[in-house]
């Protein structure tokens, strides 16, 4: 493979219900679209899922559209490599921007296994044909709203739900989800949102007793230790997402025992290659994972669905179709979930096809190495 010309497209879509989380609600969502082309005419593609806001980590569609057009493009352009880790090598030394990276990773993988006719599932070593997919339910504005969502998400086939959780809104939306549903597989997501002192602890003593599968980021990103004395004190499984950014992290929270359960999201770890060798420490280490979502479009959620295949993910991933989130995908076929299972495409690549003109016509904000001038100067070699 190498690298001739690289397209970048900044496209919003509406949500079709508005989301809200412990730090902010949304209405829609912009994410970059990565466009590689090797010198025999193949394209790739990935997304760069990087929130709006810098609200769930420091990144946003600014940073990483800086990142993109000041240091990834220039570095990629003109690369050439075997293997995808060839070609993600030339960003080895940007430090963080894992989102960014992320998104260029994916096109990677999408081009290396669209040119070798390898569906992108099976070149990661993927073994699954379908992957169970969860729902994540954001903060609704009354009980009776969530537990209408929750209604429509089990009547969907969902298995598992997540409920995201926040300080005034816990103990009570999930006893109430919890008494209409029995039997539900049901976790909660603080997204960091409680400080560590004995009100939260309080909180998470009362969680307990709800049957919840695991109790998701309760702390800070950077709280490793508060994490690990939680887990010493519930039964409940706690899952880390934000803490866990880079492979070391990982490393400090199986030393720790700062959780038992991982959630791998393959923006926040800096792409396909990353995410997988996350997935093999924690299987080495026994700890399940899944794989989490940022809101993808079908480009991004069709690359979950893929390293969902691999054999440690043994817990439902955030991987519902793109239907439950938007009124229409930017890939043919869509990416859909039956009864709760999303099929593991078996064509090259990500299995889909990229709608371009959708995407040309649709994009905001665009970026074409043949067509514009690269900048030069913060690239600068050395
Ligand atoms: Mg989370």
């Amino acid at each position: 493979m190498r690298i001739e010309r690289i397209r970048l497209f900044v496209l919003r879509q509406d949500l079709r219900h508005s989301f809200e989380t412990s730090s902010h609600r949304k209405s829609g969502i912009e994410h970059i679209l990565v466009e590689l082309t090797d010198a025999e005419g193949q394209t790739g593609w990935g997304e760069v899922a990087a929130p709006s806001d810098p609200y769930f980590g420091a990144e946003t569609t600014v940073t990483a559209w800086e990142i993109a057009t000041r240091y990834l493009v220039p570095a990629l352009l003109g690369a050439e490599g075997e293997e995808p880790a060839d070609l993600e090598a030339v960003w080895e030394r940007i430090r963080g921007h894992e989102f960014a990276k992320a998104g260029f990773s994916g096109a990677v993988w999408d081009l290396y296994s669209r040119t070798r006719g390898l569906a992108l599932a099976a070149a990661l070593g993927g073994t699954r044909d379908e992957v169970v997919a969860g729902v994540s339910l954001g903060i609704e504005p009354s009980i009776d709203d969530l537990l209408a969502q929750v209604e429509v998400q089990r009547a969907a086939g969902y298995p598992r739900v997540k409920l995201k959780i926040a300080p005034g809104w816990d103990v009570e939306p999930v006893r109430a989800v919890r008494a209409a549903h029995p039997d539900l597989d049901l976790h909660v997501d603080a997204n960091g949102a409680y400080p560590d002192d004995a009100d939260s602890a309080a909180v998470f003593a009362r969680l307990d007793g709800e049957g919840l599968t695991m109790i998701e980021q309760p702390f800070g990103p950077r709280e490793l230790v508060a994490h690990a004395v939680l887990q010493s004190r519930i039964g409940t499984d706690v899952c880390l997402d934000e803490s866990v950014v880079a492979l070391g992290d990982l490393r400090s929270m199986i030393r720790l025992g700062a959780g038992r359960v991982l959630n791998i999201k393959v923006s926040r770890m800096g792409g396909l290659s990353v995410a997988r060798a996350a997935h093999d420490i924690a299987v080495d280490a026994g700890i399940p994972v899944w794989c989490g979502g940022m809101h993808e479009f079908g480009v991004g959620r069709a690359a979950n669905v893929a390293i969902s295949s691999l054999p440690g993910f043994l817990l439902p991933s955030d991987v519902s179709g793109s239907d439950k989130y938007y009124a229409a995908d930017i890939v043919d076929p869509p990416v859909r979930a039956e009864s709760g299972l999303v099929t593991v495409p078996s064509a090259p690549g990500i299995g889909h096809e990229v709608l371009v003109e959708r995407i040309e016509r649709e994009s905001s904000r665009t970026f074409d190495t043949a067509a514009a001038h690269v900048h030069g100067s913060a690239l600068a070699r050395g």
